[in-house]
C-alpha cells in the first residue's frame, strides 16, 4: 500500500518517501511522518531466518513505497557490505543478564553508521527519480557522531557537497580527530563557538531561510538534512530492532511473541523513536526505556508531562547525548495528539518562545510505554567498571548511560522482562573517560597512548576506524560564531 508524508505542524501533505527524504525537513518547519504505521507483513518466525540485509528490505519497503525493489536492493547492499567489521552487521552480545545490541560496527565505529551508511543512496536514488538537476547540500549539526557518519556516507558522492557544524568544546577528541581528518573534495566541517542545541537551532533556521534556499537555488543548489530529522534516518533505523527481536528468537533466548523491553541512551530520540515504530509495527515490545545522562530534559518530560528546555547545559562524558532540545520528540508528541498538526505546532512554537510546553492527560496517557531514566556521571562510570570486571565485556560512556538506567530501573521495579540495550559506540570513540572509569584519572595527554592503555588493559583490539587516524592529515579547521553558518555555507560552496 502506497504511504505518503506529512508534516507534523500540518503544512505539507502528500509528499512520497522519495521526496521526503530529498527535503529532509518540511516546508513548515515541521518533520515529515508516514500517512499511517505500517504492519510487519513477514512473521517473526521468517524475519529469524533473515540476513541483516533481507530483513532491512522487508522493513524499509513498507515505508519507501515509491521505490522500486530494484533501488532499495540496490541502496542496501551498497550500504551493508565490508565497511562492516562483521557479516552479522548489528551483534548481539549478552553480559550481566542484559543482550546488548552493538549497533556500532559501521566504518566511522557509532550507531549513526547504520542510517547513514544508506542515507546517501537514498538520497541520490531519489533525485534521479525526481529529475533533480541541482547538486544537494546535506547540512548536518553533530554532537560528534552524525557528522563523521554523514561524511563518511557522502564523501565523493556524485552531485552532493556535505556540510558539518559541531560544537567546539562540546566532542570528544577522536570524534574530532575523525571529523578534521575526513577526506573527500566536497567534505567541509566547521567548529562553531557554542554548543550542539546552537548547531542544530542554526541548522534548523537555514532550513527555514526562503530567501537564502533561493539564493542557493540560483547557484544551483538544493538543501536537504542528514540529521535525524530526516525519515531517510529514523526508516533504516527500525530495521535493527526487528533483526534483533528475530535474533533473540532463533538463539532461543526467548519464545515467539514473548515481550522484551528495549533501553536506548537517548539525545535526539531518533534511536528510541526507531525502536517505537518496530512496536507500532508489530515487534513485541512491552516497554521503551528511555536512558538520559545529566541533561534530563527527557526523564522530566515523561516524569511530569512538561518539557522545559529552561536550565542549564551540561557537558558530559556521554557527549553524543548532551542535547536540550530533543528534535525527534515531535515525532511522538505528534503521534500522540492523534496527527493534529495545529496542535503540535502550537506546542512547537511554545517551545521555541518560552522553551517550554505541556501536554494534556491524554497525550501523557498515549505515551504510556516510554519511562524515563537518567544517570549521573558517577553512576555511568562504575557501570562500566563494574561490566568490565564482572563480564569482561566493555562498554562506552553511552551505553554506559544506558545500562545504569536499566539497572536501576530493574531494581526499582522487578520488572525481569529480558531486556535489549542499545550500545551505540565502541568504546575506543571515548577512550579516556572510558578507562578513567576503569582506572581514575590518567596523567598523560595524549590520546593514543590512552587508547593503547585501554587496549592493554581490556584486551579488546583497536578499531581500523581509530588506527586511520593515528598519522591522518588535518584538512579542515574553520571555527566560527554559531550566527555566522549561513556565511560559512556560502564560503564552502564558492
Ligand atoms: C547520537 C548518539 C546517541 C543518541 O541517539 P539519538 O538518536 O540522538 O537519541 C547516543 N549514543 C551515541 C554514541 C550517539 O552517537
Amino acid at each position: 500500500m502506497e504511504i505518503s508524508y506529512q508534516s507534523t505542524r500540518g503544512g505539507e501533505a502528500g509528499v512520497t518517501a522519495s521526496q521526503a527524504i530529498l527535503k529532509g525537513l518540511a516546508a513548515d518547519g515541521g518533520l515529515f511522518m508516514p500517512s499511517f504505521i505500517p504492519k510487519l507483513d513477514k512473521s517473526m518466525k521468517e524475519f529469524s531466518l533473515m540476513t541483516y540485509q533481507e530483513t532491512a528490505y522487508e522493513v524499509m519497503k513498507l515505508f519507501l513505497t515509491d521505490y522500486t525493489e530494484a533501488e532499495l536492493k540496490s541502496c542496501i547492499a551498497k550500504a551493508y557490505d565490508s565497511k562492516f567489521d562483521t557479516e552479522e552487521i548489528a551483534p548481539l552480545s549478552k553480559a550481566n543478564g542484559a543482550y546488548y545490541l552493538e549497533l556500532y560496527h559501521g566504518s566511522t565505529i557509532a550507531f549513526k553508521d547504520m542510517a547513514l551508511s544508506i542515507l546517501p543512496h537514498l538520497m541520490t536514488t531519489s533525485a534521479k527519480k525526481n529529475k533533480v538537476n541541482n547538486k544537494i547540500v546535506i547540512l548536518a549539526a553533530t554532537s560528534g557522531d552524525t557528522g563523521k557518519a554523514a561524511m563518511a556516507g557522502f564523501a565523493d558522492v556524485e552531485g552532493t557537497e556535505i556540510i558539518v557544524f559541531y560544537p567546539k568544546d562540546g566532542v570528544s577528541p577522536v570524534q574530532e580527530l575523525q571529523m578534521v581528518t575526513q577526506k573527500g573534495d566536497n567534505t567541509h566541517v566547521a567548529a562553531i563557538h557554542g554548543n550542539f542545541d546552537d548547531a542544530q537551532t542554526g541548522v534548523k533556521k537555514i532550513f527555514g531561510d526562503k530567501a537564502f534556499a533561493e539564493l542557493l537555488e540560483e547557484k544551483g543548489y538544493q538543501l536537504s538534512s542528514a540529521n535525524s530529522i530526516n525519515i531517510g534516518r529514523l526508516v533504516p533505523q527500525i530495521v535493527y530492532y526487528v533483526y534483533a527481536y528475530a535474533k533473540l528468537l532463533s538463539s532461543e533466548e526467548i519464545k515467539d511473541g514473548e515481550e522484551i523491553n528495549v533501553t536506548v541512551p537517548t539525545g535526539n530520540f531518533g534511536n528510541i523513536l526507531a525502536a517505537y515504530f518496530a512496536k507500532l509495527m508489530g515487534t513485541p515490545i512491552k516497554n521503551l526505556i528511555c536512558a538520559s545522562n545529566e541533561n534530563k530534559v527527557l526523564f522530566d518530560f515523561f516524569q511530569t508531562g512538561t518539557y522545559d528546555r529552561n536550565r542549564d547545559f551540561i557537558l558530559t562524558t556521554s557527549p553524543s547525548m548532551d542535547i536540550l532540545i530533543s528534535s525527534n520528540l515531535e515525532r511522538l508528541i505528534y503521534l500522540s495528539t492523534g496527527c493534529d498538526g495545529s496542535a503540535n505546532a502550537d506546542l512547537m512554537n511554545s517551545l521555541g518562545e518560552n522553551g517550554n510546553y505541556s501536554v494534556n492527560g491524554e497525550m501523557k496517557e498515549k505515551m504510556n510505554g516510554f519511562i524515563g531514566g537518567f544517570a549521573s556521571e558517577a553512576e555511568n562510570k562504575a557501570v562500566i567498571k563494574k561490566l568490565f570486571e564482572d563480564t569482561g565485556y566493555l562498554i562506552d560512556t553511552h551505553t554506559g548511560v544506558a545500562s545504569a538506567v536499566y539497572n536501576k530501573y530493574k531494581e526499582e521495579t522487578k520488572d525481569d522482562t529480558k531486556t535489549i540495550i542499545a550500545s551505540t559506540a565502541s568504546p575506543y570513540k571515548f577512550s579516556r573517560s572510558v578507562l578513567e572509569a576503569m582506572e581514575g584519572n590518567q596523567e598523560t595527554e595524549d590520546e593514543f597512548q590512552i587508547i593503547d592503555h585501554l587496549s592493554n588493559v581490556s584486551g579488546v583490539l583497536v578499531p581500523q576506524a581509530v588506527e586511520e587516524i593515528r598519522t591522518a592529515v588535518v584538512r579542515h579547521t574553520t571555527v566560527c560564531d554559531a550566527d555566522q553558518m549561513k556565511e560559512a555555507v556560502l564560503n564552502f560552496l564558492d
